[in-house]
């Protein structure tokens, strides 16, 4: 069934585990991550993002994960992620989108404020839910060029609870050391600023950058305050490794799509184990 963000990340939230978001662009990823979710009775949250609008357009995969999410046995929020451009986002819920992140990380924090504040008013009229991002998840190709150093990068708690308050968006991602993309080396967490940020707002959480993270990190975030983790670069490698080692000569598109398909929910369903979210569906 399609829902918003509200309906999986408040009792996510509440009793500490995560739901993940994992980002697609066809068929067959949409497929694996609703059969991963299906199996494990897992809550999910299935979308694009704006920057890989140029692998499917959003009509075209509208027209996908509508009907998948609708038609699935456990909660699937449909989220457009990382909106930069209003008219993206309003196009993505006028497609029947559940949710939208708007990311003005990259401005000034009155104006990321501003900017969010009016895309929550007309999310609401969508019935939509809204992810906003205050401190900047880089990519972990720029992060590894910076000369030393993370500070710069996380979110300031004080910053966090006076955004949520002017906001009211309904999930926020933060800064706290993960980075978009490969890691090029080990990520530092700050799970210190996490446990602040959590004691001091009462939004949902969110980690970006979830790709390459150990067990072990996953864990300690969602323990300290994460309740939803975004996932592509994983499913989108799994997927690649598995057209490349399916292909025989002679072997058709046909023949690679049901090992890709399988691919996917293997990757899925590892993350939904370490997130907590099965059997919550
Ligand atoms: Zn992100």
């Amino acid at each position: 069934m399609l829902v918003t963000l509200n309906e999986v990340l408040k009792d996510a939230q509440k009793n500490k585990y995560a739901v993940g978001l994992f980002n697609t662009v066809n068929l067959e990823m949409a497929r694996g991550v609703i059969a991963a979710a299906e199996e494990t009775n897992s809550p999910v949250i299935i979308g694009t993002a704006e920057v890989l609008l140029p692998y499917a357009g959003l009509e075209e995969l509208a027209s996908l994960l509508v009907p998948m999410a609708k038609k699935a046995s456990v909660p699937v929020v449909l989220h457009f992620d990382h909106g930069l451009t209003p008219e993206m986002i309003i196009k993505s819920m006028v497609l029947g989108f559940s949710s939208v992140m708007y990311d003005c990380s990259t401005g000034s924090f009155e104006e990321n404020i501003e900017k969010c504040r009016e895309m929550k008013t007309i999310a609401k009229s969508f019935g939509a839910s809204i992810e906003a991002e205050l401190g900047h998840v880089g990519s972990a190709a720029a992060n590894a060029a910076e000369a030393d150093g993370h500070d710069g990068i996380y979110t300031d708690p004080d910053e966090a609870k006076e955004f949520v308050e002017r906001t009211q968006v309904d999930a926020l991602a933060i800064a706290i050391g993960t980075a978009h993309g490969v890691y090029k080396s080990k990520p530092v967490l700050n799970l210190e600023i996490l446990k602040e940020i959590a004691a001091m707002t009462s939004t949902p959480l969110v980690l970006h950058g979830g790709s390459g993270l150990s067990d072990e990190d996953f864990r300690n975030c969602i323990q300290s305050g994460i309740s939803k983790v975004n996932i592509f670069t994983d499913i989108n490698c799994a997927a690649a490794k598995a057209a490349a080692e399916s292909y025989r000569d002679g072997c058709g598109m046909t023949d690679l799509m049901g090992n890709i398909v399988q691919a996917v929910k293997t990757v899925a369903m590892e993350k939904m184990k370490i997130f907590g979210c099965t059997n919550k569906g």
